[in-house]
């Protein structure tokens, strides 16, 4: 269950341990971020809409920001490290094992869920030595397929790469079809080894509540403009 936080302005689940964990994901009312986080590093991601994945194991000296080239995942098992995703109808997943307390963060849109983003996450998590049922993964509001028309030629692309899932991922609209790339995300999920009871979802459209969340395509923004974008973000507490 997702609940609003009005301290941190952003939405929270129930599914993350408190006070152990702090986490969220931002609302237009989150400003000056990461201010008023104490933390030692803030990892923030150029996100180029692939599936590069990084993992943080040492804190560098006298650094207390890092941008990641080329990513749009990372981990760690370090505290007060910051880990953050920017969105604007993207969809962003908070990751934790509850075993061995790796956290992770991922962002992707259409183009990283077509390329499995999800299951490459938890690929990724596995080779660091956690069991998918000790994961719990958060996924954070984005566009919904009320909002998602697409065309043909991009479909086509779900259709073949899905075959088996497109019943439920293109969804026949009157304007055309429109695709639920968070449906998507969490069969991805569950294909990878993700329990059911281990999930947790904010189901909202950015774009129909584009008064909460900042949305590109319920804007009237240019989408360079860095301003203009939810931070979504997990750290572990020392
Ligand atoms: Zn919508």
């Amino acid at each position: 269950m997702t609940i609003y936080n009005d301290s941190l302005k952003s939405y929270t689940s129930t599914l993350l341990p408190k006070g152990f964990l702090l986490h969220g994901f931002g609302t237009k009312a989150l400003s000056d971020f990461p201010q008023h986080i104490p933390h030692k590093l803030w990892i923030s991601m150029n996100q180029v809409h692939e599936t590069h994945i990084q993992h943080i194991n040492t804190l560098p000296d006298n650094v207390g920001t890092l941008q990641l080239d080329q990513s749009d995942g990372v981990s760690t098992f370090l505290r007060d490290v910051l880990l953050t995703v920017k969105t604007g109808d993207c969809i962003a997943a908070l990751y934790y094992d509850r075993k061995t307390q790796l956290i992770a963060i991922s962002h992707q849109g259409w183009k990283g869920v077509l390329a499995h983003m999800s299951e490459k996450m938890i690929e990724h998590m596995r080779n660091l030595g956690s069991d998918p049922s000790d994961i719990n993964v958060i996924m954070g509001p984005s566009i919904g397929h009320c909002c998602n028309r697409f065309s043909k030629p991009e479909l086509r692309l779900f259709m073949e790469e899905f075959p088996a899932d497109a019943d439920r991922i293109i969804i026949p609209y009157a304007d055309g079809e429109h695709l639920d790339t968070r449906t998507l995300t969490y069969l991805q999920c569950i294909k990878a080894g993700i329990q059911e009871k281990n999930f947790d979802t904010f189901s909202c459209c950015t774009k129909c509540m584009s008064d909460t969340f900042w949305s590109h395509r319920g804007g009237t923004y240019q989408s360079t403009d860095v301003n203009r974008v939810g931070w979504n973000f997990i750290m572990k507490i020392s």
